[in-house]
């Protein structure tokens, strides 16, 4: 099964945002687990989760993807937001456990000066603190376009951070297309060579997720500008390639396109066109 989905907002609840999906071709579905910019989550609620739950076996919506907000940063020199990083994952998994195997996608943060070595100690000191032995709900390291101070921009710095943390099998990886091409991985001439190095540094295993995202920028430019399917640098050639990959086929695909909801269902339909089964 193809599995594919887009960014949709959980305001009005889980089981909204899934009928919202089915209605525009998709059988999965990220959100973010509050505000982007931060804040409070939003109350559980039980009965909408229950129906949501519900609705997906009934639609055959498998999993979700659930985003932490942008202001996450685990390796912030400035503490108070390394504690906000530790509340934010402590709060968000609370919820994720609910689900029978979630996965929690998050940016490995921005060392904002204090040195790749120091901030991938961080980012693994909070992982080594909030990750429990029953946890079921999967850590998704995104790889990172690299811009700023940016961890994460390479196989070698994630490979890095799952090898230092407790328990490494409730760690695993998201490639966001628009990323790793920034990031100087040329993944529209060298597929299958970019597949290889992340098998060898990373291991497959450990990929979760593709975020599929046309990039405005060029390669291996470490900026992060996301382009609808097709307009962009990267080309519906290549993407079409990445969904039809063996290696990458069984894995779910999230769009993170500039699309308001017609706009997503639009790529939705290309892209199944372009899908070989
Ligand atoms: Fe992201
Ligand atoms: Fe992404
Ligand atoms: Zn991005």
């Amino acid at each position: 099964m193809f599995k594919i989905g887009c960014h949709l907002s959980i305001s009005n609840g889980f089981l909204k945002a899934a009928k919202e999906i089915i209605s525009i071709g998709g059988n999965t579905y990220q959100y973010f687990s509050r505000n982007p910019q931060g804040g409070k989550a939003k109350a559980w609620d039980q009965k909408d989760f229950e129906g949501f739950m519900e609705y997906a076996k009934e639609n055959n919506i498998e999993g979700l993807l659930c985003h932490a907000p942008y202001t996450l940063n685990a390796c912030s020199s400035n503490p108070d937001i390394r504690e906000f990083a530790r509340m934010c994952f402590r709060d968000d998994i609370k919820n994720l456990e609910n689900f029978p195997n979630a996965l929690y996608n998050f940016h490995p943060g921005s060392h904002t000066g204090q040195g790749v070595d120091v901030g991938i100690n961080q980012i693994v000191e909070i992982l080594n603190e909030i990750i429990y032995p029953e946890m079921k709900t999967t850590i998704v390291l995104e790889l990172m376009a690299g811009k700023g101070s940016e961890i994460g921009r390479s196989f070698e710095e994630i490979a890095e951070i799952i090898s230092k943390v407790n328990y490494k099998e409730k760690l695993g990886v998201c490639l966001d297309t628009c990323h790793v091409y920034s990031a100087g991985y040329d993944i529209i001439n060298n597929l299958d060579e970019v597949l290889d190095e992340f098998d060898r540094i990373i291991g497959l295993d450990k990929l979760k997720a593709i975020h599929l995202n046309d990039s405005k920028m060029p390669f291996a430019s470490n900026k992060d500008r996301h382009e609808k399917i097709g307009e962009g640098t990267i080309g519906l050639d290549a993407i079409v390639r990445i969904i039809n990959h063996p290696k990458l086929k069984s894995l779910p695909f999230y769009l993170e396109t500039p699309n308001e909801i017609e706009g997503y269902k639009e790529e939705i339909e290309l892209l199944k066109s372009k899908r070989s089964c």
